[in-house]
């Protein structure tokens, strides 16, 4: 039997299109996988088989009455991050503060695929709240690395990430605050794209740092995560920051060619702290972009250095600020029997809050306090200025910039989780994108001797995602790194998978 878990959303769409197969049968294939691999890999927090089956018989029905048309996305089964609200099904951020929120309405990108004739088939495992980089600070459960279940998926969105890399859905949303999509895809050897700040609506993401948060897709290869960015991006008068510049035609991009593309290397990216392997992998991943056609020159961003601290100023700042709304008289848990009403919020959000949602509250609510607010608080606002000046004098010479999405190889689980300063540190390349406002792209580069994937960050000028995705296009089609051709190369695939699950 075909294995339609394993087919990209282009080649679930053409199928759909010759009538080769349903999307009924779409949507059992990718449930059963989901059914055989989760017990190992841990992405989903809710899956929800009725609902997908039914809106799967309902679709096959509108499409052969020809009552519907059909668009790329189109009877693809997808999965959210369960930060993204969903109308009428639990969305937790991770949290045990919302654990029976059932939210009343849409998110705008949950809106804008089910309207593409997407399949929500479940609700992805995160951090609390989108906070950290290992999927270990959900309060349910850590996913694992679909390479080796021993290790971290990245995070924050670590379950979307290694739900794409196990085939247990042909894509994902994410979002990503300081590097929640790219690291995650890193690690788990997908595609995940952050866009331009204001390119996707945020109406409906539970807020993290609202000046950083930005929703994007992970897909399988470049070209499924440009269709699943076209059906998202474009302006939302529900989010005020979304911009109103018309979306470029993404597939279009993707199509072309790498000709006089002028790339930068941050010479800061490469310094100590980058691990071997990775740097080999991604110095060998550059010298490919350059036979493509690139010309590749080194380029400063002399603000790197001030990275980490700048960004963990800011978004617990803005975290402290978002997360006071968890008072537990709207919504959200609230612990039973209080004194009295200052009891009830303290209780709440005590029983309510895990550690490090704890820790980003009392750092940001520090550097804002009004003794702090001038040493902290601004002096990270005009660091950040400078952080985004040091890419905009680089994009004077360069098309985009190319490096490291991690210091490091995928780490083991329970590895950092002592030092959240370590944990911090492995978010090096990925905050200032989020500072600056600018989109960046990882890709697949190098799948290493120990059988782990590798990610190459792309960074580009504002909306200029259509450039990243034909660069890393370019790559992915020149290493053949494309998903479905992964497990031979490695990816622990079904049968490997249940082997583990029985042996246990
Ligand atoms: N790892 C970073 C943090 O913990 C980024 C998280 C994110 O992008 N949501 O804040």
């Amino acid at each position: 039997m075909r294995e339609l878990s394993r087919f990209s959303i282009r080649q679930l769409h053409n199928g759909l299109k010759r009538r080769e197969f349903s999307v009924r049968e779409i949507a059992s294939a990718f449930l059963t996988r989901i059914e055989e691999t989760d017990s190992r890999v841990r992405a989903f927090i809710t899956v929800q088989p009725e609902q997908v089956v039914k809106h799967a018989e309902d679709l096959d029905r509108k499409l052969s009455s020809g009552e519907l048309g059909m668009g790329f996305l189109t009877g693809i089964p997808l999965a959210l991050k369960d930060n993204l609200v969903t109308q009428g099904t639990r969305t937790t951020a991770g949290s045990r503060i919302l654990e029976n929120y059932v939210p009343p309405y849409d998110a705008t990108v949950t809106k804008r695929l089910r309207d593409a004739g997407a399949l929500v088939i479940g609700k992805t495992n995160c951090d609390e709240f989108a906070m950290g980089s290992s999927t270990e600070n959900s309060a349910y459960f850590s996913t694992r690395n679909p390479w080796d279940v021993s290790r971290v998926p990245g995070g924050s969105s670590g379950g979307s990430a290694a739900a794409v890399s196990s085939c247990q859905v042909p894509a994902a949303l994410g979002s990503d605050t300081g590097g929640s999509i790219r690291q995650p895809a890193a690690f788990c050897g997908v595609v995940g794209l952050k866009p331009t700040y204001g390119r996707v609506s945020r109406y409906g993401l539970i807020a993290f740092a609202s000046s950083l948060d930005q929703i994007g897709p992970f897909a399988g290869n470049v070209a499924d995560a440009a269709m699943v960015l076209q059906a998202i991006a474009g302006h939302d008068s529900s989010d005020s920051t979304s911009a109103a510049r018309p979306v470029d035609n993404y597939l279009v991009e993707v199509g072309r060619d790498l000709k006089g593309v002028r790339l930068g290397i941050p010479k800061e990216w490469f310094g100590s702290g980058l691990d071997r392997t990775v740097e080999s992998a991604v110095r060998a991943a550059i010298g490919r972009l350059e036979k493509l056609g690139c010309s590749v020159v080194e380029v400063s961003l002399p603000n790197t250095e001030y990275a980490i601290s700048t960004y963990y100023i800011i978004a617990p700042a803005e975290a402290s600020s978002n997360l006071a709304r968890y008072d537990a008289v709207k919504y959200g848990y609230r612990s039973p029997n209080p004194k009295d009403l200052e009891d009830m919020y303290k209780r709440s959000r005590s029983e309510g809050f895990g550690a490090e949602v704890k820790r980003r509250i009392m750092i940001g609510t520090y550097v804002l306090s009004s003794g702090y607010y001038d040493a902290y608080f601004l002096r990270a606002s005009k660091v950040r200025t400078l952080i985004a000046q040091d890419y905009a004098n680089a994009f004077e010479t360069v098309d985009a910039l190319v490096g490291p999405t991690t210091p490091s190889l995928p780490f083991k689980l329970g590895e950092k989780t002592e030092d959240p300063l370590e944990m911090y540190l492995s978010d090096v390349y990925t905050v200032t994108a989020n500072l600056a406002g600018i989109p960046a792209i990882s890709v697949p580069c190098a799948i290493t001797d120990e059988k782990l994937p590798v990610g190459l960050q792309i960074l580009g000028r504002h909306f200029q995602e259509g450039l990243l995705l034909r660069i890393g296009h370019a790559l992915e089609q020149d290493l053949g790194l494309e998903r479905p051709v992964l497990p031979a190369k490695g990816l622990k695939d079904l049968k490997d998978l249940k082997d583990l699950k029985d042996n246990e």
